[in-house]
């Protein structure tokens, strides 16, 4: 297991905030697993799985978190069949892009809905990203998580998954993700790549995609107005403080300028919060991961 002190978070995620953790630990295979539990009592602090950061806004200061890296970069590669499904396995730290891309080349279809997403497989699989109609854990076939002391295979049946929210059915116990394996189905390769392509455009045209974000940071309320159309009619499109502002392009990402602190970004999202309860009477809820955890 390599181990790495002080690391930065703000260098470790997309909206380029926080502080430092106590450590960060990078685990390259099985064996690293194993040890783990033990190098976690050592260092102390909460232990945060970390992949690409692109869900994630940290606090500011030193945080008291240990992040822990699964860095397994199998795949993607074809492993089987299951009915008139094709395996494709992929380890936890492989770029979601790069997944996309594999399944465009060999002609499998079921996940052109989450181009543009720019986490790992272990993210998107343990957020259930989403989009374009598509949720990531629809397609799991099975996943291998590491819990509990020991890596285990567990099927889709033994998945509960929801909105961003993925759990282990039935048991309220923490997870790695190492590796997912999708059932996809076999399509053309054209119609595949055209349809990612449209939805990267149609996602480009919509979100400030190249900007220091972390995606939608409220979860759409159930009914009718999404997020991003409530903070617009309370007023915060294009809402700044602190080197830190609600999008002009889309009122539901929020965007580091160059200069952002976490707290000016948790004062943003409470006066949000705050201000749509108090007009609207709907409580909105992050999507984004704040860690160390805090309520808003
Ligand atoms: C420009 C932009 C557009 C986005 N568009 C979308 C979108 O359309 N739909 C959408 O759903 N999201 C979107 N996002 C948010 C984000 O990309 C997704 O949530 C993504 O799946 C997060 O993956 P990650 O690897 O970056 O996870 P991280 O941000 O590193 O972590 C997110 C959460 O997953 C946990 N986690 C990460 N890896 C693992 C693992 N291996 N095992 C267990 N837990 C793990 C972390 O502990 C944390 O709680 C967008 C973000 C950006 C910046």
């Amino acid at each position: 297991m390599r181990e790495i002190s002080s690391p930065s978070l703000a260098s470790r995620t997309t909206l380029r905030l926080g502080g430092t953790a106590i450590a960060e630990l990078i685990l390259d295979g099985p064996e690293d697993f194993t040890a783990l539990p033990e190098r976690l009592q050592t260092l102390g602090g909460t232990p945060l799985v970390l992949g690409a950061g692109s869900n994630i806004l940290a606090q500011d200061g030193q945080l008291p978190l240990v992040l822990v890296r699964p860095n397994i970069t199998t795949g993607p590669e074809i492993v089987g069949r299951a009915g008139d499904r094709i395996l494709v396995r992929a380890g936890a730290a492989v770029p979601l892009p790069r997944l996309l891309r594999f399944c465009a080349q060999h002609g499998l279809t079921g996940l052109e809905g989450l181009a543009g997403i720019p986490g790992s497989v272990g993210g998107a699989v343990a957020m259930n990203a989403g989009s374009f109609g598509v949720q990531t854990c629809e397609k799991i076939e099975f996943i291998d998580v590491f819990t509990q002391g020991c890596i285990n295979r567990i099927t889709v049946a033994g998945l509960q998954f929801g909105y961003r929210t993925l759990s282990l059915s039935g048991k309220n116990q923490d997870f790695i993700v190492v590796e997912a394996t999708f059932g996809l189905t076999e399509s053309t390769r054209d119609g595949i790549t055209n349809l990612m392509r449209h939805n990267f455009f149609e996602k480009k045209s919509r979100q400030p995609v190249t900007a220091w974000s972390a995606g939608c940071v409220f979860k759409n309320p159930a009914g009718g107005f999404t997020a991003g159309k409530l903070l617009d009619m309370a007023g915060f499109r294009g809402k700044k403080l602190g080197g830190m502002a609600f999008s002009e392009v889309h009122a539901n990402f929020l965007i580091n300028e160059g200069r952002g602190e976490a707290e000016a970004a948790l004062t943003l999202l409470r006066e949000a919060r705050d201000a749509v309860l108090s007009r609207f009477g709907i409580g909105l809820e992050p999507e984004v991961r704040i860690v160390p955890c805090l309520s808003l």
